[in-house]
């Protein structure tokens, strides 16, 4: 996405049928479209502060707006979604399944820390990339998302937390490479819009052919993390079909212009598998690729899901392995995921609506947003 087409009808009374959704406007935008609609130039101020501050999900409830005004451009579409269910971790992560206009559930988790809120968020319903160990990769793709879904689930995670958002994490539903242009778009709207810092902004792929190239032209401050899951070409075949048409040494090439062009460090993402990838030899051959790189592996002991067989490794061998790279000289943490008893790290929560004989601790709440 794009900003959202605004009108450029004179002034007049509104005009709805040409908008798209408003959210996704810089103010300037916004401003634009209240004077093309005869109100002053300050609505567009109020307008901004109602989309992204004040929780407006309908131009109707901007109480400061005139009421006949307000009654003439209600039905001009803000891009809100409906939250369709809620669920609470015992480690107060909240999970949500929003229903998007056309009827489409995407995931958005938000993890609260001490000190920050982080949203993990979607970027497509759906995935194309089939990775074998992924919920969300075992129940296809259907579409990319707009830049306003995807805003709107920052905005629902902070207005759920009452609390802002510090930090987004590009880790949900999709592959946010095949959708540039809107995650772009979408990041550049956090950062101006709702004023979090691009440094705070997480992008996470599993690698596409030229799309790092792409993104690194952007110039964005956000981090690039890339799912690695393995340092030999065959294995992470395996475990990401689409590997095949993108060997390691191109990614990690590519990887490495990035940092380069950008002066944004590039983090790797290291599923660990038990008896699959978590060797001492397989730590020594990621050592040994990452060598001279200025990186970070993020260790992630794997989830299981019930569609497949691979299964996570004891708390043991997670350490042993953490050692390893530590002693090879690489920068390394271990990351568990969390709200793992609700089923809802990467596509779980989605893919057991799915199936609801597999909810069973989950707190449902009915939609009204
Ligand atoms: S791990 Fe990520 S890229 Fe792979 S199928 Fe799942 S959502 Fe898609």
């Amino acid at each position: 996405m794009t900003s959202p087409a605004i009108a450029s009808s004179p002034a007049r009374p509104a005009q709805t049928e040409t908008l798209s959704p408003l959210l996704g406007a810089s103010q300037q935008q916004l401003t634009d479209w209240v004077q093309q609609q005869g109100q002053p130039a300050y609505r567009g101020k109020q307008l901004h502060q109602w989309l992204y501050s004040k929780g407006a999900r309908s131009l109707s409830d901007i109480t400061v707006f005139p009421k006949q005004w307000r009654a003439q451009v209600a039905e001009v579409p803000v891009g809100r979604s409906r939250l369709h269910h809620r669920a609470v971790a015992p480690d107060s992560t909240v999970k949500f399944l929003l229903r998007l206009t056309d009827g489409q559930i995407i995931e958005t988790v938000g993890i609260p820390s001490e000190k920050r809120l982080t949203v993990c968020v979607s970027s497509q319903v759906g995935c194309p990339m089939a990775c074998d160990f992924c919920a969300t990769g075992k129940g296809g793709f259907l579409r990319n998302l707009a830049a306003h879904e995807i805003i709107d689930q920052v905005l629902t995670v902070q207005e759920d937390f009452q609390q802002r958002v510090s930090n987004i994490v590009f880790m949900g539903m999709g592959e946010p490479l095949l959708n540039i242009k809107a995650v772009v778009a979408a990041v550049r709207s956090f950062n101006r819009d709702i004023g979090i810092s691009q440094r705070a902004i997480t992008i996470s792929t599993v690698g596409i052919p030229g799309q790092i190239q792409r993104l690194a032209e952007h110039r964005l401050q956000t981090t690039l993390a890339v799912s690695l899951h393995a340092a030999d070409q065959a294995l992470r075949e395996q475990l990401i079909p689409s590997a095949e048409r993108y060997p390691l040494e191109q990614l990690l090439a590519d990887c490495r212009d990035y940092v380069q062009i950008t002066g944004r460090r590039v983090t790797f993402e290291y599923i660990l598998l038990a008896g699959l990838n978590d060797s001492e030899a397989q730590a020594a051959a990621l050592a040994q690729q990452l060598r001279g790189f200025q990186s970070h592996v993020n260790l992630i002991p794997y989830n299981p899901i019930a569609e497949v067989a691979y299964q996570r490794p004891s708390r043991k061998r997670v350490r042993a392995f953490e050692h390893w790279l530590q002693q090879a000289g690489t920068a390394v943490s271990v990351r568990y995921s969390r709200g793992l008893e609700e089923a809802a790290a990467c596509g779980q929560l989605r893919a057991s609506q799915a199936q609801p004989q597999a909810m069973r601790k989950v707190e449902s709440v009915s939609a009204k947003r």
